[in-house]
C-alpha cells in the first residue's frame, strides 16, 4: 500500500523524539580513532565494496564533528588519557561501539600495559566479538546502534547518566 492510500488526510504524525531519532541515526559521524589491526578492518568497511556511506555516514570526522567513536583495537595504558579527551571532544549525544575482543577485554594481551576493556575509559553502547570482527559484523553493529538511538529518550545526558553509574559501581 504506497503511503497517500495509509494516510488519506496527508499528514503524518510522530513524536519529537521519534523525529530527533530518525535524524540522528541517519547522519551519524565516526570520529578518526584506529587503534590497532581492528582499524584495517574498520578502513574496510569505508571502502567502496561495504560503504558505510550509505547509513548517512559519510565518512570520518575530527573528534568535534563526531558522534560516533570506535574504539578498534588494544588501549594501551598510555593511549588511555588520549582516548578519554578525545571521547570528551565530542559533543552530545554520542556513541561508542568497542571493536574487537582486545578493546572490549583486553583480549589477548592481558598484561600491565593494555588497558583490560575499554568501558573502563568510556562508556560502552555496543560491544561486538571477533578478532577482527570482520566488516559486516561492524555494519551489523551499526544498524544496531542505529535501531538504539531511533528510541531514545530526549534530554538525558548520556555521558552523566555514565558518570553517575560509574560513580555508583565504584562506592558498591
Ligand atoms: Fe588485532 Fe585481533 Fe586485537 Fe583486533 S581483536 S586489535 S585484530 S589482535
Amino acid at each position: 500500500m504506497g503511503i497517500e492510500e495509509s494516510l488519506p488526510s496527508g499528514f503524518a504524525l510522530t513524536t519529537v523524539e521519534l523525529l530527533a531519532g530518525a535524524a540522528r541515526k541517519s547522519s551519524m559521524f565516526p570520529a578518526v580513532f584506529g587503534l590497532a589491526c581492528c582499524a584495517m578492518e574498520v578502513m574496510a568497511t569505508g571502502g567502496a565494496k561495504h560503504d558505510l556511506s550509505r547509513w548517512g555516514m559519510e565518512y570520518w570526522r575530527g573528534p568535534r564533528q563526531a558522534d560516533l567513536m570506535i574504539v578498534s583495537g588494544r588501549v594501551s595504558q598510555k593511549m588511555a588519557p588520549v582516548l578519554r579527551r578525545v571521547y570528551d571532544q565530542m559533543p552530545n549525544p554520542k556513541w561508542v561501539i568497542s571493536m574487537g575482543v582486545c578493546a572490549s577485554s583486553g583480549g589477548m594481551f592481558n598484561n600491565y600495559a593494555v588497558v583490560q576493556g575499554v568501558d573502563h575509559i568510556v562508556p560502552v553502547d555496543i560491544y561486538l566479538p571477533g578478532c577482527p570482527p570482520r566488516p559486516q559484523m561492524l555494519m551489523d553493529a551499526v544498524v544496531k546502534l542505529h535501531e538504539q538511538i531511533g528510541c531514545e529518550a530526549l534530554g538525558v545526558n548520556r555521558a552523566e547518566a555514565a558518570r553517575a553509574a560509574e560513580e555508583t559501581a565504584l562506592r558498591a
